[in-house]
């Protein structure tokens, strides 16, 4: 097996995949290998991820990988198509819509101005209008709620299927196996060595590791703000149905909730603590989510918790923003992680983005210096407040 590439990716997900796809299509002709410790996928990030995408961001570059992400989701069934055949994501735009309370409406509003500025079609509705919207909501408490019409959520096991068959069919090579660390040589990176002990060579290292990006930066003494944290989700059936198809609904306190057939899948970015957890608490809805769900909405008093999973966030504690480029201390050493919550509908533009600056050296669609590791040396974080 050939152990020497012209870039090599660390991780397998939704980064590493739109990156190579974007590598190809920008006119990258070297070899790139991909490597993933987790062959079935069962604890990546992407599989797990709630699927939302959305353009209700508070920060410009956000909205516009979200804009440019939104083009490609649009048109991906066509775009990945292999053989004729559409590659199906299940995109259902039935939007966003951010419950708001007297303490949160101005927020939002001050937000909104960003967003109207880059063309975001959110609009703001008062409580009267919230509740001939959304009827079974109560909104007593409300003072109004914001609708982002063009938002929604894909299944992001088909879109990450999606770009790896595509990116397979344009000779991207994969070797599964944990990577144990990043070989470097004065001040440049020379390649891998795995687990096992074999070592594979290239000019070009990407971490797109994820939640273990962070680990993994820190074996080569490169400390990058990403942390583990976990996320639960819960999709539940209610006795009473809604009338309409639920859109992802967020409380003031946080809580999400939206429509997935005939389920309701809810979520709580609660707590943040660190950790390679997976495991599910029932506890953790009964005590907590229940009761603010029945109080939102009398549908919810009567439910059944059908299934439940956990994953984690790749979070940066200091923005909650990605970060994306290369190194100043390692040549050749770029990362593609931090996603906070938003990888999966950012992932396009994210791969495109690092993909220019790799092959022509500059970013060209849109400017994501901002989001450069640099920025925390020079202590100027791109705060994301809009976050889940
Ligand atoms: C519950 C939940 C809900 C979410 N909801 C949303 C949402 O609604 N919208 C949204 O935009 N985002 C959402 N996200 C975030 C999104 O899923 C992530 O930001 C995104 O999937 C990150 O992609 P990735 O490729 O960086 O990570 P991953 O998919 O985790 O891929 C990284 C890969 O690296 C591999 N790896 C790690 N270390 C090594 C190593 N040493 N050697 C080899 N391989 C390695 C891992 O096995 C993994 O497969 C959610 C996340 C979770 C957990």
């Amino acid at each position: 097996m050939r152990n020497q590439f012209d870039l090599i990716i660390v991780g397998g997900g939704i980064m590493a995949a739109s990156l190579a796809y974007n590598l190809r299509k920008d006119g990258f002709t070297g070899s790139i290998c991909i490597f993933e410790k987790d062959s079935t996928y069962e604890y990546s990030s992407t599989p797990r991820s709630e699927g939302g995408i959305r353009q209700t961001f508070s920060t410009e570059i956000n909205i516009k990988m979200s804009q440019y992400s939104y083009q490609v989701y649009k048109k991906f069934e066509e775009e990945m198509a292999m053989d004729g055949e559409p590659c199906h994501i299940d995109f259902h735009q039935n939007g966003y819509l951010y419950l708001l309370n007297d303490k949160s409406l101005p927020i939002f509003k001050e937000i909104m101005k960003i967003q109207k500025s880059l063309g975001v079609r959110a609009d703001l509705m008062n409580q009267h209008e919230t509740k001939y919207f959304f009827p079974e909501l109560n909104v007593e408490d409300l003072a109004g709620s914001v609708f982002d019409p063009d938002a929604g959520n894909a299944d992001p096991y088909s879109v990450l299927q999606g770009y790896l068959k595509k990116i397979k069919s344009m000779g991207v090579s994969f070797i599964h196996g944990e990577v144990e660390t990043i070989l470097t040589e004065t001040q440049k990176v020379t390649g891998i060595k795995m687990k096992t002990g074999e070592s594979y060579h290239a000019p070009i290292v990407v971490n797109a590791a994820g939640a273990w990006s962070g680990e993994l930066s820190k074996k080569i003494g490169i400390e990058i703000p990403v942390k583990p944290v976990r996320r639960q989700l819960f999709s539940i059936d209610t006795t009473e149905k809604f009338k309409n198809t639920i859109p992802f609904t967020f409380d003031p306190t946080g809580l999400h909730f939206r429509g997935e057939g005939s389920k309701i899948v809810v979520g709580w970015a609660k707590d943040v603590s660190y950790g390679y957890d997976f495991k599910l608490e029932k506890s953790f809805f009964e005590e907590e989510i229940w009761p603010v769900l029945a109080e939102r909405c009398p549908n919810f008093e009567q439910l059944k918790v059908e299934r439940g999973w956990a994953g984690l966030y790749d979070y940066n504690p200091i923005d909650h923003n990605a970060i994306i480029g290369g190194h100043p201390a390692l040549k050749g050493y770029y990362i593609i992680s931090g996603f906070s919550g938003h990888g999966f509908q950012h992932a396009p533009a994210a791969g495109k983005g690092l993909s220019e600056l790799i092959h022509l050296g500059k970013f060209e669609t849109i400017d994501m210096s901002p989001l450069s590791v640099e920025r925390f040396a020079a202590n100027k974080p791109v705060l994301e407040t809009a976050v889940y």
